[in-house]
């Protein structure tokens, strides 16, 4: 079987999977979710997914109904099942099936679903002579309204920014809050080298913390080039010497134009090339086993 769903203790075929159409995830983008990693046959950062998917949830009140161990037992089950060596893992939780008003007092039991599936990246090629972004006109929500740390369901501020970023035929939008400073992409956190550091937008702005993004920074650092989390404005980025996005999917991806300015020569920077190579050796070299032959977790 290639790809593998969980729902509510379940696993099945992906055209099997259902879920009913009463659910809050589904009318009112009510729930969380993660996008993990599979890398040869290991979970990449499952713990720091976990950590932040228990924290949306709390964030929505919404109370995960299997605890951290019978998740953590379930993803790996469901990853295992799929027979998949290197794969996507998306874990959602929504509020559950309820009536069709929003009052999540309705919906008594939130659905889980993990899905394991083929991971959809961008070609070779974007690494090799970069991404093109714009800034997209929509802004991010600003952090009293629903807060961007949390990783929910509405997906829909992040979509009308990818619309235009497709219209305008490049591979990512950049967001700015409601203040014009750069918060994040559609997608993707984003980094710049400015003067030799590495900067990316502090996380209170209403971004979503991205594990890719926390492990960036711990391998700038050890890199010894200086990484900061810091408020800029677009000036800075096409400014910077470089710029790069970092995300689940995407990895550690170098950006090569910005609403129509080079970066820095028009080429993938050598300090993001750095760390695209620490990047990808971390992924290839720790992660939680799935498969029972696979040596005890290495860090
Ligand atoms: N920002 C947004 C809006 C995202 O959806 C994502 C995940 N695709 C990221 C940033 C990157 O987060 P992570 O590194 O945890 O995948």
């Amino acid at each position: 079987m290639s790809g593998a769903v969980y729902v509510n203790g379940r696993i099945t075929s992906k055209q099997e999977a259902m879920i009913s159409v009463y659910d809050h995830g589904f009318l009112y983008g009510d729930g969380v979710f993660e996008g993990i990693r599979v890398y040869d046959g290991r979970i990449f950062k499952l713990e720091e997914h976990l950590d932040r998917l228990y924290a949306s949830a709390r964030g929505i009140m919404l109370e995960i109904p299997l605890d951290r161990t019978d998740l953590r037992r379930a993803i790996i089950e469901t990853v295992r099942a799929s027979g998949l060596r290197d794969a996507y893992i998306r874990p959602v939780i929504s509020r559950g099936p309820g009536d069709l008003g929003i009052d999540p007092r309705k919906c008594a039991h939130p659905t889980v679903v993990i899905i394991v599936d083929a991971i959809q990246l961008y070609p070779r090629e974007a690494y090799e002579r970069g991404l093109r972004m714009i800034t997209a006109t929509v802004r991010r929500p600003s952090p009293d309204a629903l807060n961007g740390r949390v990783k929910s369901l509405n997906y829909l501020n992040n979509i009308l920014a990818r619309i235009e970023a497709n219209q305008a035929g490049v591979e990512e939008a950049l967001m700015l809050t409601g203040d014009g400073v750069v918060c994040e992409c559609s997608a993707d956190n984003i980094f710049i080298v400015t003067r030799g550091e590495v900067w990316t937008p502090a996380s209170h702005l209403s971004l979503l913390q991205g594990i890719t993004r926390d492990t960036v920074l711990g391998l700038a650092r050890d890199l010894g080039m200086p990484a900061l989390e810091k408020i800029f404005t677009l000036y800075d980025v096409y400014a910077a010497s470089e710029c790069f996005l970092t995300g689940t999917g995407a990895e550690v991806a170098p950006v090569v134009e910005v609403d129509g300015r080079k970066i820095g020569d028009g080429r993938p920077g050598p300090m993001t090339g750095r760390l695209i190579a620490a990047f990808r050796d971390l992924a290839r070299r720790t992660g939680t086993p799935v498969y029972a032959e696979e040596a005890p977790q290495r860090r």
